[in-house]
């Protein structure tokens, strides 16, 4: 198994302390991955800033192709890191391979295209006798840093865009799960060149927060919890540096009287348990309105009730385990506290064995003002409250500090373009959830972040925006 890091385009074994990594399936070790030494920090981001001299200068069309051949090289090798994904996260195969994979590869495609077409405004004479004109220019080396949830997939987000806008790159997966990321940079070694991409291992508030305050990084992106996000604004403001943050989430799916109930319990079936519900966008707070609570109650129970989970690969598997045991504890103790005032109608039990499972979860009747309704879980769980109207519903899904992923079910086209027009969340989905496209941006508000990955907007956290005036 590959464990080494790649640092100035060598693959170098971790000189720190070597970590475990798990199966979650089973809780046996899968290999142990030496954890970047400081000095291994200092080099990786010195031969980023050394690499960026030349790369920001690389032309649009240089950038493009090579992230066309990083593509390709992950599409070459994907059965391979979605079987490495597979095991270390936990994830059902063959969903690994069939659901993660093509998006992480169009990632980098999708970024080929948008290299080529920065946009602008107009060169002009603004000023009688001057003109004017915008330069957008990459803005320098990257510190980036991933969540275990989806490795590679969070890896191709954190490397694309910023690689298609002339900024090198040191990436720093999970200390969780870095496999997939690993055998990926053992795989681009010889394709990006020396010090463009680095990636380095080791635990978030030791290597990590070495790596956002290094000097020479000029900008942190960050895919985390709310809780790293602010240690990346707190380094950011140390040094006046860019931030991009993709954080948590609580998404709500406020369901009206006239949704299609069937459709919605099928969605919360696939949506809300898939990646055992580790997902910044799963629909997990189902806020009914009165009249169809109890069908939508009983169709999501149905649904639920008949998930069936399992090791990766073990046969009609839905959902996998929680990545490791602390997620599963977390997972349980917000169930456990949920239990005296709220009802459990589906789950709500650990699975069996030595393996991180914890049942797909239904949390029923449930106050708004909840920590189970307000916070997120990032597991299984599912909750349902009430609300009487659209104004009742607004009120509820704007209280809350999280801005990310929501959705509304209703045929009426005005209520949902009302609704859409005053939820305050990064994106919204009307009559379905979860469904992303490189073209549309990964959006955040309020408390899950601040700007979007994907789509060309995604470049802005990677590009300064920059004024040349000559005189005539
Ligand atoms: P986490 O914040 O614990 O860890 C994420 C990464 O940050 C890891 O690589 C970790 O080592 C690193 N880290 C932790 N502390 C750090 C520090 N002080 N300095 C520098 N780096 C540090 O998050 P997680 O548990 O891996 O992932 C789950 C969270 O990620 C959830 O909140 C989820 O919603 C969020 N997430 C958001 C998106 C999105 O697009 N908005 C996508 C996936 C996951």
């Amino acid at each position: 198994m590959q464990t080494k890091m790649l640092i100035n385009g060598e693959l170098v074994e971790g000189a720190g302390e070597a970590l475990p990594t798990l199966d979650p399936a089973t809780g046996a070790e899968l290999a142990r991955v030496s954890e970047a030494s400081s000095e291994q920090v200092e080099a990786a981001v010195r031969t980023s800033e050394e690499a960026f001299a030349s790369y920001s200068q690389s032309t649009p069309m240089d950038r493009a192709t090579l992230l066309l051949q990083i593509a390709d090289v992950i599409e070459q090798n994907s059965q391979e890191l979605a079987e490495l994904e597979s095991q270390d996260v936990g994830k059902p195969w063959p969903s690994a391979h069939d659901d993660e994979m093509p998006l992480t590869i169009d990632v980098f495609r999708f970024f080929a295209g948008a290299a080529r077409t920065m946009m602008g405004s107009a060169a002009g004479e603004y000023v009688a006798g001057h003109t004017s004109m915008i330069r957008r220019d990459p803005v320098g080396p990257v510190a980036a840093i991933a969540p275990w949830n989806y490795p590679l997939m969070m890896a191709s987000w954190k490397l694309a865009a910023p690689l298609a806008a002339g900024c090198s790159v040191v990436l720093k997966p999970s200390e969780i799960t870095p496999l997939s990321t690993l055998r990926m940079a053992e795989l681009l070694q010889d394709v990006v060149p020396k010090g463009v991409m680095n990636v380095i291992h080791g635990r978030g508030p030791s290597i990590g927060d070495q790596l956002i305050n290094s000097p020479q990084m000029e900008a942190i992106s960050v895919t985390g919890s709310p809780a790293t996000g602010m240690a990346a604004m707190r380094a950011a403001s140390n040094q006046i540096r860019h931030v991009h943050l993709e954080l948590g989430g609580k998404a709500p799916v406020i369901v009206f009287d006239d949704a299609d109930i069937e459709t919605v319990a099928e969605t919360i079936r696939y949506g809300s348990y898939f990646n055992a519900g580790q997902d910044c966008a799963q629909p997990c707070r189902v806020l009914v309105q009165d009249r169809a609570y109890d069908k939508l109650v009983a169709a999501i129970t149905d649904q639920v009730g008949q998930i069936q989970i399992g090791a990766q690969k073990a046969e009609g598997t839905e959902m996998g385990p929680l990545v490791s045991s602390d997620q599963r504890d977390r997972v349980a103790g917000f169930v456990a506290r949920a239990r005296g005032s709220a009802e459990i109608v589906a789950g709500g039990n650990a699975g069996e064995g030595n393996g991180f499972f914890y049942q797909p979860t239904v949390v029923a009747n449930v106050d708004n003002n909840a920590e189970i309704a307000c916070n997120e879980v990032f597991g299984p769980v599912v909750t349902i409250s009430r609300f009487k109207d659209a104004e009742d519903a607004l009120r509820i899904a704007n209280a809350g500090s999280y801005g990310l992923a929501s959705s509304v079910w209703t045929n009426n086209v005005g209520l949902a373009m009302q609704m859409t027009s005053r939820l305050r969340y990064g994106f919204t989905w009307v009559n379905t959830h979860g469904v992303g496209t490189p073209e549309m941006p990964w959006a955040a508000m309020k408390g899950s972040g601040t700007g979007c990955d994907m789509s060309v907007y995604a470049l802005d956290a990677y590009t300064a925006i920059r004024h040349v005036m000559l005189a005539h």
